[in-house]
Formats: structure tokens, C-alpha cells, sequence
């Protein structure tokens, strides 16, 4: 029952042009289920083996984000399903991305991740690293994959001033995107801790899920 309350409070404060992912890596397909039920289609999963046995069981209708790393040599397993792969950080993963997708027909939306944090652990390409893709040759024969925008995270403090900067710094990137790209719409940043200063600061795709699931 708390999982659909607490879905239901969040979506009456989401804006209309926000997206909701429904963060359930870790939780059993029940919470899913009770989630699914209140209406919920799109989960976010960080472990490829995971989702897919999620996927297997679970109502056809569901959209599947792949939140986490992801290891090339993965990629073939969330190939027929996965509608959208927030982190894409290397041409060389997308080029696998590519060519998985091709052996399934399928042309699949990815995300490139940026660096936005002041942490060494986190995943992620600066601005140059992106530049670089996105103006290279190689991506322009890349036909079974869509780059449709931006993810990011930010540093995990409690300073929201922080946060905020990291937050802007990214959209400020997407927005000189976006001019010269007009399949670049999504920006996916903001989590259960973060997700309000994100919308604000110009997020079209938020991650949430322990206040939605409950911690992990
Ligand atoms: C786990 C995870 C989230 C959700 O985090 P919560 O704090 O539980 O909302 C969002 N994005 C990524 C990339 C994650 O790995």
C-alpha cells in the first residue's frame, strides 16, 4: 500500500513535462507489481542481469531505463527491451549499443552521462569528452542508436548550493546541445533527495526510488 501512496504523492508534484522513473533496482517484483498497479510504466534498473529477469516476468507494457554502468559486453542482454540507457559514457559503448540494436531491428535512445560531481567515484564524460562525440564521424554511422539528451548526478552532500551548481552547469551544457540537435530532450538529473532542485534548475527526467520503494 505505501508504495502506490507514496508513488501518488510524487506525481502530484511532478510538472507535466517531467518524466518519472521509478527507481527498483533491489526490490522484488511485488513492489514493482504495487507500483505497476498505481499506473507506474517506466522502472529504472542499474544491473542488466537484474532487469531483464524482471523484464521476463512483468507486464509487456513497461518501459525499461537502464540507470547504471553499463559493461560492453552486457549490452546484448538488454538489447531487445530496453528503451532507453541513461549511462552512455564512451563512443565505444555506443557503437556496441549500435550494433546490438541492429541484431534486434531496434533503434535504441541513449543518454550520455555527464560528469557534473566534485567525486572520483562517479561515471561520466566533461565537456570535451562529449564535444568530441557528438561532433565525431564515427557516431554520424551510427544508425540503430538515438542520443536524445543528458543524465547526470550530483555530488552527495547536503549542500544544496552544490547541488544546485552542478545541476545548472548541466543544463547550461544541454542548452548549447539542444540548439544544434533537435532530437536532444531529455535531461535526466534529480533523485529522491534531489529530485525538487533539480526540476527547478531544468530537469525533464527524474529518478526516484527510495521514497518511492523505501530505502534499500
Ligand atoms: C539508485 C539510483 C537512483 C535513485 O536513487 P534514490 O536516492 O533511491 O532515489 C537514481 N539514479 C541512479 C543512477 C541510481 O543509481
Amino acid at each position: 500500500m505505501y508504495i502506490a501512496k507514496n508513488l501518488n504523492t510524487i506525481k502530484s508534484q511532478l510538472p507535466a513535462h517531467v518524466t518519472l522513473v521509478a527507481v527498483s533496482k533491489t526490490k522484488p517484483v511485488a513492489d514493482l507489481m504495487e507500483a505497476y498497479d498505481a499506473g507506474q510504466r517506466i522502472f529504472g534498473e542499474n544491473k542488466i542481469q537484474e532487469m531483464t529477469d524482471k523484464w521476463e516476468v512483468m507486464p509487456k507494457d513497461i518501459e525499461w531505463h537502464m540507470i547504471g554502468h553499463v559493461q560492453t559486453n552486457k549490452v546484448k542482454y538488454m538489447a531487445p527491451y530496453v528503451s532507453l540507457i541513461h549511462g552512455v559514457d564512451s563512443l565505444k559503448l555506443l557503437q556496441e549499443i549500435n550494433k546490438q540494436a541492429a541484431k534486434n531491428n531496434r533503434v535504441i535512445d541513449c543518454l550520455l552521462q555527464v560528469y557534473i560531481a566534485e567525486e572520483e567515484s562517479k561515471f561520466g564524460l566533461d565537456k570535451q569528452e562529449l564535444d568530441e562525440i557528438l561532433s565525431s564521424t564515427e557516431i554520424k554511422q551510427l544508425k540503430n542508436i538515438r542520443i536524445v539528451g543528458l543524465m547526470g548526478m550530483a555530488t552527495f552532500t547536503e549542500n544544496k548550493n552544490q547541488i544546485e551548481k552542478e545541476f545548472k552547469h548541466l543544463k547550461t551544457i544541454f542548452d548549447k546541445f539542444t540548439i544544434h540537435n533537435s532530437q536532444f530532450t531529455i535531461l535526466s538529473m534529480g533523485m529522491s533527495g534531489d529530485y525538487q532542485l533539480a526540476i527547478s534548475c531544468g530537469s525533464t527526467m527524474v529518478r526516484i526510488g527510495s521514497s518511492i520503494f523505501g530505502s534499500r
